[in-house]
């Protein structure tokens, strides 16, 4: 099983994509997180990156492309995987079309997590006071919110409508609570392995 699973800040992708990669024992690969962890080891990718992810900016293309080519690469995401933020723009569309030629592979389908605008913003503010059981993050601030939600549109939300026309691309309703979004998404992933 090959996905990308997207969807706005906020619109609980982290938390499923975990359940999803579980579920169907695949590595959860989120370049959020990939970058997060190399901030904190302070490597050479970790300093060009981080003062863009503080901004709630989005890092080079290029960058990022190269990050996930390695990770896809690697011996655990040969018999499948789960994409986390990534692609967000359509050029990194275009990175991953070419990443995956090389490895021979499809992508089955991109999940897209549908969730107002009222509840994203709801929700990264909770995220934001109670620090939500460690998920709290350096770009939790209102200041960056609003610009990772001004990015997603411009930037991000774009890529949903390529995979519409390429017919991957499956909406699921991302309201409710964990368990209900879960249930949706393995609704059509069984079926998508059936
Ligand atoms: P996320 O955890 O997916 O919300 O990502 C956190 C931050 O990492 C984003 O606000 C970006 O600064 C950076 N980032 C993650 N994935 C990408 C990507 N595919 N392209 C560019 N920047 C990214």
């Amino acid at each position: 099983m090959r996905l990308v699973l997207f969807g706005p800040p906020g619109a609980g992708k982290g938390t499923q994509a975990q359940r999803i990669a579980d579920a169907w024992r695949i590595p959860h690969i989120s370049t959020g997180e990939m970058l997060r962890e190399a901030v904190a080891s302070g490597s050479e990718l970790g300093r060009q990156v981080r003062e863009l992810m503080e901004r709630g900016q989005l890092v080079p293309d290029e960058l990022i492309g190269e990050v996930v080519a390695a990770r896809l690469a690697e011996d655990d995401a040969g018999g499948g995987f789960l994409l986390d933020g990534f692609p967000r723009t359509a050029h990194q569309i275009e990175i991953l079309d070419r990443v995956l030629e090389r490895l021979g592979a499809e992508i089955d389908r991109v999940i897209l997590l549908n969730v107002p605008d009222e509840i994203v913003t709801e929700r990264l503010a909770g995220r934001r006071e109670v620090g939500d059981q460690g998920q709290q993050r350096a770009d939790d601030n209102e200041e960056t919110i609003l610009e990772r939600l001004r990015v997603y549109a411009e930037q991000t939300e774009p890529v949903a409508d390529v995979y519409r026309k390429r017919g991957v691309l499956a909406d699921v309703d991302g309201t409710g609570t964990v368990e209900q979004v879960f249930a949706r998404i393995q609704g059509l992933l069984v079926e998508v392995a059936g």
